[in-house]
Order: structure tokens, then C-alpha cells, then sequence
């Protein structure tokens, strides 16, 4: 289970500051460890106030020569960044499952997605069109430009290690944005990897950089600094609340992705198999840890009792384990607390009423592995269905006609995800016009591609990422007035 790597100089344990890898002024830092084994991977610095300023202040510096570029200068690092990325799928594939716990596969399938990013941006670096306008008035010409806001910063969450900072960073320095990029603590040694292969790739120094520490103190530098012009945030609710609030005050641009509570409704005229194909994907991939996964199943009368069978059936045989193990399809959990939550939620439902189909206990491995669960008789009443579980638990809950699972399915202040299966064309578009979410998959539990755009509504999130959409939260419209024409 040890780390090993093709390119063993990937594994940074210092921060990229102006170019520099540097630790933290105090010599401070803290551990990185294996959610499988518990195991202490690396040290990396602990910064705060003094790092975070001179970060933004070389990305404030980098801003005039980076943006200064044209296009195309700009997407060919970007495009050597992507080769670099994707030439090192394995190494880069090892360190998330190393710090993060995803299967191996998976987490090769995330740099994939991650470069996908990279690649797509470097490509839409050179559509940042502008517009003329027929002037209302015959002595002036009237046109709007879009230029790169300026420095931003990027918190990002410890689930997509990878992709969650290429898909922010990549629109970013496509746009002539340069970046403070903050990761998650329990991720960083992806994120540093990253920072090396941008570094590899020619980005000026300052364009890129990276600081590693605690989140309160970076994030507060990060979100009231003048000079920082945007943030863009992944991660829970409660925090992206906290940080739009803190941006307040510099009136910063936010573009944030939060939590989720997916619906995944079967109806009763669904093709049962691939539906049960489609739960299981959208509900074990990261072992339940993505804001996309399915939080509830709602599944029609008929066929409840079908489904819960074909789907406790399939779960009993997920292999869970360490995710470098060969047929591991279901890791660790990131933390202790997480496995808590779960037991939590899973007490709340069995006090209420519902039934374990398969799972419901801690896994025998031990430490932050639990068992993937299937609960039947789920009511709306039951935590599960109203918060984030963010854990493998597939709670099943019943309903007679469209317009109730409508009405449950809406019944929550989230709006990332939802899915849905039938085999009506008419209720594809009535249902997925209906449903109250940023995303909607049709007879499909997999929806995230780079071209596609990915965000939330209500208290999920604002804005969007990827697709051709995604470079417009870099960049500001900027109108100009001709006169005397
Ligand atoms: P999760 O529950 O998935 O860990 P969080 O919202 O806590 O979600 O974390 C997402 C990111 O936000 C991480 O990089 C984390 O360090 C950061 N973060 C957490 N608290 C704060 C804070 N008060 N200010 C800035 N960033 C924070």
C-alpha cells in the first residue's frame, strides 16, 4: 500500500508562492494521512496571514504580463499543462487514492476529467468574444469587450482533489486571471502535484500559486483582500454562506458550488435494470462523497419492492476496501467524523421506522470504512432525506403519482443534482423542466463532463463551471462609448 511513483519529485511538501516553493515562515506544519490506513503520508507547511498576503500580492504583480498575453500564448501552457497531467494519470491517480481513499480506478478516471478541464479551457481561451451594438444614437459606436476580472482565489474541497481545482483555475488562466489556489487539508499533496506540473509547464511564476494551512485564517486574507477580485468555492453550504458573507464587504465576485440533496426518482414505466446500474453509480461512486451523488430514492408503488431487491442485491456485493486494491470499488471514508454521520443518519431512520436491506454498520476493515447500505420504508420525516448524508447509504422512499415525487423531490433548499428515469418521452422534458435543480439526468446516474455546465440552484450554489459558460465567471463585460464618429 505504500506510495509509489513513477515521478517521486510530484510529491511537493511546500507551498508555490511567486514561483517559489517555499514552507511556512514558522517552519510549521501538519500531517497528511491515508484514510485507509491512518497512516501519515507527508507533512505540509502550515501558513497563514504573512503567506496568504505575499501569494496575493505576486498574483496581483503576475496579473499586467499574464493577462498581456494573447489567447493563444495562454492556451498553449495551458495545453502543455494538460499533456503533463494526463501523461501522469497513474502517479497523480496513486496520490489521490493515497490522501483521499477513492478507488484506484476512480481516481484515475478523476484526472482524466480534471485535464479534461484543462484541456477544454485552453480551447475556449480564444472565444472570449465580444459584442457591437447598433447605436441608438448616429454619432456613436457602441461595443462591449470581456476582460479578465484579476486575481482570484479558489477554495476547493477534498473530494475531487484534481478536478475540483483544474475546473476553477483552468477558465481562470485561459481568461488572464492568475490564481491563489487554498486545498482542502485533507487533500494537498494532489493539489502540489499539480502546482509542479503547472510549474513544468511554464506558467510565469506568481501566475500560479498555492498556499496549504488553516482554512479560517487563508480564507479570511483571501476573501477581504481589495486586490482579490473573485472567489470561487466548493465545499459545504455553511462555509460558502460564511465566505460570500466575508466577500461582502469587497463586493468580490463568488462563484460557489455547495451541498446537494439529490433526488433519484424511478418511475413506474423506468427500464428497472438500468435504473438499479444508474443508483448504484450515482449513489457508491466516492463511497456516497460527492455533492452529485443521490441522496434519496424516491421509487414508485409498483415497482418499490422490485427495485429494492435488484438494488440490496447488487449492494451486498460491492467490494469495499483499500482503494489501491485490485477490484476495490468502495474505500474509506475521508474521517471519523464522516463515519458518525452516517451512523447518525442511519439511527434516525431505523428509530423512525425504516428497514436495512443491506449494510447499516460499520464495515468489519475497521477505522473509516462502513458497510454500503440500502434502507427500505424511508419517509421524508428522516434526516437522510433532509441533510447530506455524503456517505454510502441508499435510503428508498415510496410515492404514488408524479406530481408527489414533484413535490417531495422540490421539498428542500438544495438544488444541485437530480435524476430520474421513464421511458416517456413527455415526462423526460415535463419532469426535467419541473424538477428544481441546476442539473438533471435522464436515464443516467453520471452527468459531469467538461463541456456540460455544472452548478447548482437556490442554496446549492451560483454559477456555473465547465462548458462554454464556465470562463464567464473570469471575465467582466466591459462596455465602451465612441463618440464623435
Ligand atoms: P467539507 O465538509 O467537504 O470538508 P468544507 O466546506 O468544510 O467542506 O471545506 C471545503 C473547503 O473549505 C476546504 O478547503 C476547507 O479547508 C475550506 N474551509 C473550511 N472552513 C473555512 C473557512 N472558515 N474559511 C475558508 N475556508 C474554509
Amino acid at each position: 500500500h505504500e506510495l509509489r511513483l513513477s515521478q517521486p519529485g510530484l510529491l511537493r511538501t511546500q507551498c508555490l508562492i511567486d514561483g517559489q516553493w517555499v514552507g511556512a515562515d514558522s517552519s510549521m506544519t501538519f500531517p497528511v494521512t491515508n484514510p485507509a490506513t491512518g497512516d501519515i503520508l507527508a507533512r505540509v507547511p502550515a501558513m497563514g496571514t504573512a503567506e496568504t498576503l505575499r501569494a496575493i500580492a505576486a498574483a496581483q504583480n503576475a496579473w499586467a504580463g499574464w493577462r498581456g498575453k494573447t489567447a493563444k500564448e495562454r492556451a498553449a501552457v495551458l495545453r502543455r499543462w494538460y499533456e503533463l497531467i494526463l501523461s501522469l494519470t497513474d502517479d497523480l491517480g496513486r496520490i489521490i487514492t493515497a490522501e483521499q481513499g477513492k478507488p484506484l480506478a476512480e481516481a484515475r478516471n478523476e484526472i482524466v476529467y480534471a485535464a479534461g478541464f484543462v484541456e477544454w479551457f485552453a480551447e475556449e481561451a480564444r472565444r472570449a468574444y465580444g459584442e457591437t451594438i447598433p447605436s441608438p444614437v448616429a454619432d456613436k459606436r457602441l461595443l462591449a469587450i470581456r476582460q479578465p476580472i484579476g486575481v482570484c482565489a479558489a477554495i476547493t474541497p477534498w473530494n475531487f482533489p484534481a478536478a475540483m481545482i483544474t475546473r476553477k483555475i483552468a477558465p481562470a488562466l485561459a481568461a488572464g486571471c492568475t490564481v491563489v489556489v487554498k486545498p482542502a487539508e485533507q487533500t494537498p499533496l494532489t493539489a502540489l502535484a499539480l502546482a509542479e506540473l503547472a510549474v513544468q509547464a511554464g506558467f510565469p511564476p506568481g501566475v500560479v500559486n498555492l498556499v496549504t494551512g488553516d482554512p479560517a485564517t487563508i480564507g479570511g486574507e483571501l476573501t477581504s483582500s481589495p486586490q482579490v477580485r473573485k472567489l470561487s468555492f466548493t465545499g459545504s453550504t455553511e462555509v460558502g454562506r460564511l465566505l460570500m458573507a466575508q466577500c461582502a464587504e469587497t463586493v468580490k465576485k463568488v462563484s460557489l458550488e455547495l451541498g446537494g440533496n439529490a433526488p433519484f426518482i424511478v418511475f413506474e414505466d423506468a427500464d428497472l435494470d438500468a435504473a438499479v446500474e444508474g443508483a448504484l453509480l450515482s449513489k457508491y461512486r466516492n463511497a456516497g462523497q460527492t455533492c452529485v451523488c443521490t441522496n434519496r430514492f424516491l421509487i414508485h408503488d409498483s415497482i418499490y419492492d422490485a427495485f429494492a431487491e435488484r438494488l440490496a442485491a447488487k449492494v451486498r456485493t460491492l467490494k469495499v476496501g483499500n482503494g489501491m486494491d485490485e477490484g476495490v470499488v468502495q474505500g474509506p471514508l475521508i474521517d471519523v467524523s464522516a463515519v458518525a454521520k452516517v451512523e447518525h443518519h442511519i439511527a434516525d431512520a431505523l428509530d423512525k421506522g425504516a428497514r436495512v436491506l443491506a449494510g447499516g454498520e460499520r464495515h468489519e476493515l475497521g477505522g473509516r470504512f462502513f458497510q454500503p447500505t440500502v434502507l427500505a420504508e424511508v419517509t421524508p420525516e428522516m434526516l437522510c432525506t433532509r441533510e447530506e448524508t455524503f456517505g454510502p447509504v441508499a435510503p428508498l422512499l415510496r410515492f404514488g403519482s408524479e406530481d408527489e415525487a414533484l413535490a417531495i423531490a422540490n421539498a428542500t433548499e438544495y438544488g444541485l443534482a437530480a435524476y430520474f428515469y421513464t421511458r416517456d418521452l413527455a415526462r423526460a422534458f415535463r419532469v426535467g423542466e419541473a424538477l428544481e435543480y441546476g442539473m438533471v439526468g435522464v436515464n443516467t446516474g453520471m452527468l459531469s463532463y467538461d463541456v456540460a455546465p455544472f452548478g447548482g440552484v437556490k442554496q446549492s450554489g451560483i454559477g456555473r463551471e465547465g462548458s462554454r459558460h464556465g470562463i464567464d465567471e473570469y471575465l467582466e463585460l466591459k462596455y465602451l462609448c465612441l463618440g464623435g464618429m
